[in-house]
């Protein structure tokens, strides 16, 4: 899945916000976006898909942290309670996706995501064949339409623009493999 399907699903979370505690909104959706695509800074060092994902151990902060928010909202409670959603929804959602490989359509791997309590990896279930597959700009599109439609300015704006990276790289993604540098392989 892309990130930009991670960070759309996250938003379209926070987009509850809009219509319960308007006060809120934003802060949910910039804490979501900015939960939903920290977990593949991974890429970057580590190993990704597993130094920052957290699908099992994620909910631990993030469900207490939704309770705080909805019995004492404030922007701290809001943000972190977002910010935990969206990175640990990203991290259970990628074992809907491919496992984490160069080529993903190649389906060579069976690692999709590491789920540290169990301590072991997740098979990827490749509903989403690989990241930037048709499917995925499609769902990345659906999950932007709640943004789209209940925010305005900023958000509304990033989402846009999140839109159009996401046609961009679905239309390069098999060239990718070429055009990503040695040391990030
Ligand atoms: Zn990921």
């Amino acid at each position: 899945m892309m990130n930009t399907t991670h960070g759309a699903i996250g938003v379209a979370m926070a987009s509850v916000t809009v219509l319960l505690a308007p006060e809120f909104a934003v802060v949910a959706a910039v804490a979501a976006l900015l939960g939903s695509v920290f977990p593949d800074l991974d890429l970057f060092f580590g190993t990704h898909r597993r130094t920052l994902h957290f699908p099992v151990v994620g909910w631990i902060v993030a469900l207490p942290a939704t309770a705080w928010a909805a019995f004492s909202p404030s922007t701290a409670s809001v943000g972190t309670a977002f910010f935990a959603l969206g990175a640990t929804v990203h991290a259970v959602t990628d074992a809907a996706g491919a496992g984490h490989e160069l080529r993903p359509w190649e389906r060579t791997s069976q690692q999709a995501v590491y789920a540290h309590l169990p301590g072991r990896w997740v098979a990827p279930r490749r509903w989403i064949r690989y990241d930037g597959a048709p499917e995925d700009l499609a769902l990345m599109g659906v999950a932007t339409l709640p943004a789209l439609i209940l925010y305005d300015g900023f958000v509304r704006d990033v989402m846009l623009l999140a839109l159009g990276i996401s046609v961009f790289y679905t239309t390069i993604r098999k060239r990718m493999p070429e055009l990503t540098p040695e040391w990030l392989k």
